[in-house]
């Protein structure tokens, strides 16, 4: 993929998200893998006014050229993310609704739905709190995902990674989804959950595919 064709991707991305209900404004960040470092969202800019131009290569050692924009403030997660993480390629960060009440209530989203399992494992733990941009929190958000696909992040939000952007969105989305359905029984008793072997064998049957899916 060219470096324009990454830049777009990433426009698309975040204006995708907002359209969806998954993130609101400013807040919330994209960013994809590019050479020796990445591209990410740039700094305070609403969906509608974002352009390929603005956004910023970071190289792995953290510096961005003369003159790009200022780098989303959650960065150093991403690059956290890339550095430890061979199998990152896109990673999508936002404050979707549901999983950020359940974030902000320090409680996992548990094996209720088969579904659950494309974030890599029977639950998605919450990532302990730190204050946002900080590397604590990079930090933190890298030992939580621990080999999986997608975490909350306590009193925060939600983040995502995969093979492409087009997968780490689609798996945003569909914790997102979880996160709303746990929720909703939440409301009527809790859920009946998914025992550990069903749970193992779903988890098999993903791999299977070669990545996980938004849905089947
Ligand atoms: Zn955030």
């Amino acid at each position: 993929m060219t470096e324009n064709e990454v830049r777009q991707q990433l426009v698309d991305a975040m204006r995708t998200l907002d359209a969806r209900g998954l993130n609101r404004g400013t807040s919330g960040n994209l960013s994809a893998r590019f050479g020796s470092g990445m591209f990410v969202t740039p700094s305070g800019v609403a969906p509608d006014r974002l352009t390929p131009e603005l956004m910023v290569f970071v190289d792995e050692d953290g510096s961005v050229a003369t003159g790009a924009a200022r780098p989303s403030s959650e960065w150093q997660m991403h690059m956290g993310i890339y550095r430890r993480r061979a199998d990152a390629m896109a990673v999508v960060h936002c404050h979707a609704r549901h999983s950020t009440i359940l974030a902000c209530a320090h409680r996992e989203i548990p094996p209720l739905h088969y579904m659950v399992a494309v974030g890599g494992g029977a639950s998605v733990p919450v990532a302990p709190y730190a204050t946002f941009g900080s590397e604590d929190l990079a930090e933190g958000v890298v030992r939580t995902l621990d080999g999986r696909r997608a975490c909350l992040m306590a009193n925060h939000g939600l983040i995502a990674l995969g093979p492409n952007l087009a997968v780490a969105m689609a798996i945003a989305e569909e914790i997102e989804e979880q996160a709303a359905v746990y929720c909703g029984t939440l409301a009527i008793g809790g859920p009946k959950l998914l025992d550990e072997a069903e749970m193992d064998r779903i988890l098999r049957a993903f791999e299977g595919y070669g990545q996980p899916r938004a849905g089947s």
